[in-house]
């Protein structure tokens, strides 16, 4: 009989699901360290400090969001570090916070923290995080080796917002590859749109490197062709690009843009004018007054500790108290090429693009997960590939090859999902609970940074992590 206590927690009486493993079925899983230290039939109760029974319970590798938002360049109105609450309470255990500042997301970490793992770009603003609006090469590759000392793991092109020309846009993604930094491309440059126009341009902008192209699902709201057509031409164009791309889709009808109008009264970003466009409304002020009027669009507005959307009357004071610079979001995202996106496949049974994210954090629409186990629900996805979208691999295209399963040894970094509801009910990232029936109770997180960025994160006081993009599927088999 084993008389010393082999595990600081155990996971009672789960269905465990871990596609790496082979493994679906009845099971505990034990912790030890922060690592999964076994999934076994019946782990004896006095092996255990402490037992979290999650019977009849999903267990599965924690939600990695290859998309979100969880600070900004700027100071906004809405504090982005809510997101850190509001991620947790979907479920997500470690996400990349797409374009914001790796040191605005690591002072958001410290006050608002609630117990995430978290990688940060930088977004590229001309004029603001980086000089000129045409900057020459080696401008760009001392702004990316800025980035990496400062924590952050790369940058991301904000096309929909804040378009370079398509040479320049080249440039970023060239410099990024060449010092093996991550770059995202929310498609758009001078010469198109944030729409198939967009996407068309990033073949030849790829070049011969390696790019994130974010969010495929917001290029086929219909803006050019058809939505079904114009999901079919971004999946035979992911295909044609696939050893040189990372992608992912969200599952949210509702975006997430920007009202800011010139002083002419015109929507100044292309993401905006193309949501008033959708539905007929002029791509003014007036345009955007009418949309929040009629309750077609929405403002955030911090209430509680965390951001939420409202419309009419009180989201038109939201955004003219912001003098019209107010985080806006409509529901521009069709649900058919939202389901397309998710679930198509090559004919070797992977999946065309690679992760479920939530395009969330800050922005309430965390819905990856419950719209996932809507899928399974549905029949669209078996519950092992919905693992696969939410966790496996995300955890390969960022290189962390300790999450995304629950081989001995792995990150003890779990999502528990209510089967009943489709939503999660727990989870825990290191052995740690950070989330309980839905109440974020985590604090701080961990901070994922690069080699270069070790220096910051070893004074920021924040546990930290050092990343390698080495093993990222972005740099896969990258000479
Ligand atoms: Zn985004």
């Amino acid at each position: 009989m084993v008389t010393t206590q082999q595990f600081d927690s155990v996971l009672k009486n789960g269905r465990i699901v871990d596609p790496t493993n082979n493994i679906d079925g009845a099971f505990d899983l034990g912790i030890r360290h922060g690592k999964v230290a076994a999934v076994a039939e019946n782990i004896a109760l006095e092996l255990a400090d402490d037992i979290i029974d999650v019977t009849g319970q999903i267990v599965m590798p924690g939600h990695i969001d290859t998309h979100a938002h969880l600070s900004s360049p700027f100071n906004r109105s809405v504090d982005r570090a809510y997101g850190h609450a509001m991620l947790v309470e979907s479920g997500t255990t470690t996400a990349l916070d797409l374009a914001g500042d790796p040191t605005a997301m690591a002072n958001g970490m410290l006050r608002r923290g609630a117990g995430l793992n978290v990688a940060s770009l930088m977004g590229l603003v001309p004029h603001s995080t980086i000089k000129e609006d045409d900057p020459s090469p080696s401008v760009i590759r001392d702004v990316i080796a800025d980035v990496k000392k400062r924590g952050g793991i790369g940058v991301k092109l904000l096309g929909g917002y804040h378009p370079f020309t398509p040479e320049v846009s080249a440039d970023v993604v060239k410099e990024a590859n060449d010092q093996l930094a991550w770059v995202a491309f929310h498609v758009g440059t001078k010469d198109s749109g944030s729409d198939m126009t967009g996407l068309r341009e990033v073949p030849e902008i790829t070049g011969a490197g390696r790019l994130h192209v974010a969010h495929i699902n917001s290029y086929t709201r219909g803006m050019v062709d058809e939505p079904h057509e114009e999901v079919q031409e971004a999946l035979r164009m992911i295909e044609r690009m696939r050893s040189q791309w990372v992608t992912e889709a969200y599952l949210a009808q509702a975006n997430g843009t920007n009202g800011l109008c010139d002083e002419a009264g015109n929507l100044v970003y292309n993401v905006a004018q193309n949501c008033l466009k959708a539905r007929g409304y002029p791509t003014t002020d007036k345009g955007i007054r009418a949309a929040l009027l009629d309750g077609y669009g929405s403002a955030l507005v911090e209430r509680g500790g965390r951001a939420v959307l409202v419309t009419g009357q009180e989201a038109v004071d939201v955004w003219e108290a912001a003098s019209t610079d107010a985080s806006l979001s409509f529901p521009v995202n069709p649900p058919t090429s939202a389901f397309t996106l998710a679930t198509a496949k090559y004919d070797d049974g992977s999946f065309r693009v690679d992760a479920i994210s939530t395009d969330g954090g800050s922005l309430p629409r965390n819905v990856a997960i419950e719209r996932t186990m809507a899928l399974v629900a549905f029949g669209a996805l078996s519950m092992d590939e919905a693992v696969i979208k939410l966790s496996y691999t995300p955890s390969r295209m960022l290189g962390l090859l300790s999450k995304g399963h629950f081989t001995e040894g792995a990150d003890a970094d779990i999502t528990v999902i209510d089967p009943a509801t489709g939503r999660a009910s727990m989870s825990l990232v290191a052995g740690e609970l950070i989330m309980y029936m839905g109440r974020a109770i985590g604090k701080g997180g961990t901070w994922l940074v690069l080699e270069e960025g070790r220096g910051v994160a070893e004074s920021s006081g924040l546990p930290f992590e050092v990343m390698e993009l080495e093993n990222s599927q972005l740099y896969e088999h990258w000479e």
